[in-house]
């Protein structure tokens, strides 16, 4: 391993510098085309003498090179690694893949739904089958920037992180680097459509929304009103996530007679998997969200219409970004594979409402969905997921 380069400036991947730099003992760039955010990066860097991760994890490094051109920062690199909200993957690939060197590895951390879809398209289109791509389940920590460019707050690592790549036969040396690089231990997910389906945040995130807002009358809140995010979801509305959870298993049960799914795990035994001993009461699917000391302090994301007054910020990326790159993917899979869904459909259309779209009609085609990259069968589906 020469070098590795990180594609984002926020919190995931301010935590990976420092934690890859230190596991991997290479160097290290950044690719930060985002505002200006390049600039803000080294100003930090050069204040702090390095990116500091702190909490849960500790490392320090110093980028070797941070910039806004992907000339600068991609060739050379044997692993590039996208650390950004979901929307930016298509922009980012289509900025870096004209510079990779031969025989490069790219891949999304976290994947979320149809990354796979999304990549192998740009790879196609640019005459790129050299290139092996790889996605994570989710990111392996929860963090926030603490000072930006300096200082980066680690408030829970995940025990296990699952990981697909393509192709699929890559992913025993694909999980051998992730397993150096993060310092934790990767499952092999077989194929990308077992890591869109094992993605998570797609159930958590849309749901947990759901049943903390669906019910909102429209009044702001205080601050001290504003509900923890994980730990405030009340008993009564966990049947949203175990919904959506038997969802992911009905379509699983179809797909999987033709392909490997066993990483698509029922949400329960994800969060026990992933998080171990941090839950305190592993009871029930509930209980493991309220009791989930990795989750503690995070509160649902709110905005301030006026002095002290809060509202629901339904355009934050837990809608924004898991309906169109998460659940709507699934939801679309659902309807090739002949699923039922009507949790799934009932958190879409309620997200999508919010979010002005209607993902179950004619916005669909603004999901990533593999109709939108020409599979419209389940064939199709299972013949591209099992390509070499
Ligand atoms: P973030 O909000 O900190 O990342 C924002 C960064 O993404 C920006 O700083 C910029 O570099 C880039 N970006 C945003 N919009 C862009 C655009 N239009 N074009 C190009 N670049 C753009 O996100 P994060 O917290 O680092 O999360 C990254 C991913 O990990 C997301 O998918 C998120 O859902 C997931 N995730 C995060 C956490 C966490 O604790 N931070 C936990 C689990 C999963």
């Amino acid at each position: 391993m020469r070098k590795m380069t990180i594609c984002g400036g926020g919190n995931g991947a301010q935590t990976l510098v420092p934690v890859a730099a230190h596991n991997l003992g290479c160097h290290v760039d950044i690719y930060a085309p985002f505002a200006d955010e390049a600039d803000r990066l080294r100003a930090g860097v050069a204040v702090h003498g390095g990116l500091e991760v702190t909490g849960a994890l500790q490392a320090k490094a110093r980028p070797r090179r941070v910039s806004a051109d992907p000339a600068e920062v991609i060739p050379g690199s044997d692993v590039v690694v996208l650390v950004l909200p979901a929307f930016a993957h298509e922009s980012t690939l289509r900025q870096v893949i004209p510079f990779l060197d031969e025989g490069a590895w790219v891949g999304a951390m976290p994947a979320r739904g149809g990354f796979d879809y999304a990549a192998a398209r740009i790879l196609r289109e640019q005459d790129r089958d050299d290139v092996t791509l790889f996605g994570l389940q989710t990111l392996p920590w929860a963090c926030r920037i603490g000072e930006y460019g300096q200082v980066v707050h680690v408030l829970g690592v995940k025990n296990t992180v699952d990981a697909a790549a393509r192709p699929a036969s890559q992913i025993g040396q694909v999980a051998g680097l992730l397993e150096r690089m993060l310092g934790l231990s990767i499952g092999p997910a077989a194929n990308g459509l077992a890591l869109t389906l094992a993605n998570t945040g797609q159930l958590i995130h849309p749901g947990i929304m759901y049943a903390h807002f669906a019910a909102w009358d429209g009044t702001p809140c205080a601050a001290g009103d504003v509900p923890p995010f994980y730990h405030g979801l009340s008993e009564e509305r966990a049947w949203v996530l175990a919904g959506l959870s038997d969802e992911i298993q009905s379509i699983r049960a179809r797909l999987e007679p033709a392909l490997d799914l066993s990483a698509v795990r029922p949400l329960k035994a994800w969060l026990l998997r992933s998080y171990g001993d941090a839950i305190v009461d592993p009871s029930t699917l509930w209980s493991a969200f309220v009791t989930n000391r990795a989750y503690a302090g995070l509160k649902a994301p709110v905005r301030q219409v006026s002095p002290g007054q809060f509202v629901p910020d339904f355009g934050a990326r837990y809608l924004a970004e898991d309906v169109p790159l998460g659940l709507a993917v699934s939801r679309a899979i659902a309807g090739m594979a002949g699923a039922v869904t009507p949790t799934m459909d009932r958190v879409i259309g309620w997200a999508g409402a919010r979010l002005g779209k209607d993902y179950l009609g004619q916005d669909a085609g603004e999901a990533r969905s593999p109709q939108r990259y020409g599979l419209e069968s389940v064939e199709q589906l299972i013949a591209f997921a099992a390509e070499e």
